[in-house]
């Protein structure tokens, strides 16, 4: 049974809670995920302690989001968020609440969660508390919008996305009513920030049923999230679907196969638009611009690559090819990429032998010069790697030079 299963920290939050007076459960994706056998990636707490109560209680605590009234206990070296019930009040711009206030009733605090599955909480002593019947939506493989799914998915538009990706982590069904009602306020999503539109399309990539995916321009939503990936997804959905199974779980390479076939620039745009940081663009760009060319078989041009792109992009892009391209040459650059990362040849100026000061020692002057001539050496040995050698490279700066 479930509290079997329960970590020693959790057990003993909640009876430290119950010891001070108060209610406190389990709740959410980790009472969903404890019931369907998954892992929990973490355990959240709901209390009728306020906040400045649960502090009291612990040694170790930190304000999370006080004014919703999160606290995160630390014990062990693990955080554990404990929240006050909670409703919340009327719903501004279909995307935050004007006002959240504490309860002292658990019921309403279930009753402001999203779907029925994330709104059942446990305690191992009384069981479960599941006024919405979750567990039978769970056992059925449903999603079902707790109350009235159109006004839910009004007051926080966010959680129609939620919807399509928990449908494809999940593999469940979403019930009709709540489908329709996402179906029917589509276009609310353009009141969700692109930070949280971009986190949960990223979440969707990386999940298991593939055959859920679709949902997400099925139902409308990517439309309205961004016409001209919708229709580029869909004029090849099966194809996508089932280039993304074989795709590692990794959101670089995910995201590259989503837009492997924008051109860079608006592959570029598309992430900016997104908020993607600047490394993870750099990176999906990269993967873009080479995505459709033959790579190298050979060891001084795949040397070459390796040294501008990075071992690491040189690999992804093998990968995405064996994917996209299995009948171009992938196999022999791969076995070449492997060769020279065994023999450990030199890719990058870091790696050579010879550095800027040493070749000032022998008279190159700073500036333009000095910055050509590396390059210069870097591509001596990138033709002829076991020239790496300090001496051989200051002779043959020696000789560029004259
Ligand atoms: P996972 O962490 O596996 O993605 P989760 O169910 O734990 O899933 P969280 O985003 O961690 O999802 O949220 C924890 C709980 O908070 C949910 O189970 C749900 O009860 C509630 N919740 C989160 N986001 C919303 C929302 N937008 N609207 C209503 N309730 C929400
Ligand atoms: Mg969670």
């Amino acid at each position: 049974m479930f509290s079997n299963t329960l970590p020693q920290d959790v057990l003993y939050i909640l009876k430290t809670l119950n010891q001070g007076g108060h209610e406190a459960y389990i709740v959410g994706g980790c009472v969903r995920d404890n019931i369907l056998h998954n892992i929990p990636k973490d355990w959240d707490i709901t209390t009728s302690a306020q906040p400045e109560e649960t502090k009291s209680l612990f040694s170790r605590t930190f304000d999370t989001g006080i004014q919703h009234g999160t606290i995160t206990v630390v014990l062990n070296h693990t955080n554990y968020e404990v929240t006050t019930y909670r409703v919340e009040g009327k719903y501004e711009d279909c995307r935050r609440p004007s006002s959240v206030s504490f309860t002292k009733n658990l019921e309403e605090d279930l009753l402001r969660r999203d779907f029925t599955m994330n709104a059942i909480a446990y305690h191992p002593e009384e069981g479960y508390q599941d006024p919405f019947h979750g567990m039978e939506d769970i056992q059925k493989k449903t999603i079902r919008g707790v109350g009235e799914p159109a006004l839910r998915f009004q007051e926080d538009a966010l959680r129609m996305l939620r919807c399509v990706r928990f449908a494809a982590q999940l593999g469940f069904n979403v019930e009709e009513e709540t489908y329709n009602a996402l179906m029917e306020n589509i276009e609310l999503i353009k009141k969700i920030s692109v930070e949280r539109i971009h986190d949960e399309m990223e979440k969707l990539w990386l999940c298991e049923h593939y055959e859920k995916i679709p949902l997400l321009w099925e139902s409308g939503l990517l439309t309205e999230i961004d016409p001209l990936l919708a229709s580029r997804l869909m004029a090849r959905a099966d194809t996508f679907i089932h280039e993304l199974r074989q795709t590692p779980k990794n959101s670089i390479l995910r995201w590259a196969m989503v837009l492997q076939e924008y051109p860079l620039q608006e592959a570029k745009t598309f992430l900016k638009k997104l908020k993607f940081d600047n490394d993870s663009l750099k990176r999906i760009c990269l993967l873009i611009e080479h995505i459709n060319q033959d790579l190298p078989t050979e060891g001084y041009p795949l040397r070459v690559l390796a040294g501008k792109l990075g071992i690491e992009a040189v690999e992804q892009l093998i990968t995405l090819q064996s994917i996209l391209r299995p009948t171009s040459s992938f196999r022999q650059s791969h076995l070449c990429l492997n060769k020279i990362l065994a023999d450990g040849d030199c890719l990058s100026l870091k790696e050579l032998a010879v550095d800027g000061q040493m070749l000032m020692k022998i008279g190159v002057p700073k500036g333009k010069e000095l910055g050509t001539l590396l390059a210069n050496l870097l591509d001596y040995v990138h033709e002829n790697p076991h020239f790496n050698e300090k001496q051989i490279l200051l002779d043959k700066a020696k000789e560029l030079m004259q």
